[in-house]
């Protein structure tokens, strides 16, 4: 009998993180940073773009869901993974699981959008498809956890996840150098927390902000209140960031090391996103725009000469919202 990795679990520290860009070394893609004179002009500051949104998978996930199968124990990549996601979480597992030769199997809300489901199948994952109005993914997750003996594989509250996560933080301190401010696009806050890790060791005096869409303050909420706060399910255009509750290990990292949680509106993402597009020739999904948009809405209030991080955390978007998002329409889905 395998046991399921989820239960007690010591909470990373930069030494995981450091430990995962070694697995991770020749594996993930060592994503570019990219600026904007006419932005640093118009701010009077130097912002540095981390684009994840180049990873493997498109999203900066890939890190996380690679570095936690490879920590597998043997009986466990024998037996394989299971995960429920929808989005950037199921494709990072699945071709994670396809490198290292580990079978995995996805729970999928049966409405997912086809483009993601094929995506993910075409990593070699299994579909498992549920009725998000009738079951609890969880649920089923578990179930066949329990069954078949596989490891679920949580996509933030985990520690290998979230040390793989800040390996995208420790490269960009290593590409441009210690930063007056970094702002991290948050759901559950594995990228964060794993990113504030890395901050913490190689630029101490950085201020660390997690962003949440404004529907989704969940994490706002808990980090200013000291307590995990659990919110209804959230609508944003911000899908990957539509969690109810960050976990219990991401909440202690982020409250040890975060200034501040902040949030933006589902419109400053869309300005963002078209920003992104005409200004700096990216294509960035609505939740990979969250950190940006903080900078560009004055979330965050920019002082001169200020060296500022933005992660750009994915550009998985399909086409035809994409196209609607371009055209200024917010309530594209
Ligand atoms: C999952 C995801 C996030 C949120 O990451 P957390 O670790 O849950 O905070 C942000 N952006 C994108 C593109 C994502 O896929």
């Amino acid at each position: 009998m395998v046991h399921s990795p989820t239960v007690a679990l010591k909470p990373p520290t930069y030494a995981d993180v450091e430990r995962a860009a070694q697995t991770l070394e020749g594996v993930a893609h060592r994503t570019p940073v990219l600026t904007s004179q006419s932005l640093n002009k118009t701010l009077g500051a130097e912002v540095f773009f981390k684009c994840e949104s180049f990873q493997r998978t498109g999203a900066f996930k890939f890190r996380g869901a690679y570095n936690a199968l490879s920590n597998l124990s043997s009986a466990h990549k024998k037996a394989g993974v299971v995960a429920y996601s929808s989005g950037n979480h199921a494709q990072a597992i699945a071709l994670s699981g396809q490198l290292l030769g580990i079978s995995t199997t996805i729970v999928m809300p049966h409405d997912a959008p086809s483009a993601k489901r094929a995506a993910t199948e075409g990593y070699g994952a299994q579909v498992v498809l549920y009725d998000r109005y009738t079951e609890k993914r969880d649920e089923i997750a578990a179930r066949l956890a329990e069954q078949h003996g596989l490891a679920l594989i949580p996509p933030f509250n985990h520690p290998d996840v979230i040390a793989g996560q800040g390996t995208a933080g420790k490269e960009l301190f290593e590409q441009v150098g210690e930063l007056d401010a970094f702002l991290v696009c948050m759901g559950g806050g594995g990228l964060v927390s794993g990113c504030a890790l890395a901050a913490s060791v190689l630029s101490p005096a950085c201020e660390m902000y997690g962003v949440e869409p404004e529907a989704g303050n969940d994490g706002q909420l808990s980090f200013r209140s000291g307590k995990i706060v659990t919110i209804d399910p959230p609508r944003s255009l911000a899908d990957g960031a539509v969690t109810t509750a960050v976990g219990d290990l991401t909440f202690a990292i982020m409250q040890k090391n975060l200034k501040d949680v902040l949030t933006v509106s589902d419109q400053a993402l869309v300005e963002t996103m078209q920003w992104f597009a005409q200004r700096m020739k990216l294509v960035v999904e609505p939740t990979g725009c969250l950190a940006a948009a903080a900078v560009m809405q004055g979330g965050l209030a920019i002082k001169p000469g200020m060296r500022v991080g933005v992660l750009v955390s994915g550009g998985n978007v399909d086409l035809a919202s994409y196209g609607q998002l371009m055209a200024g329409s917010i309530n594209a889905s």
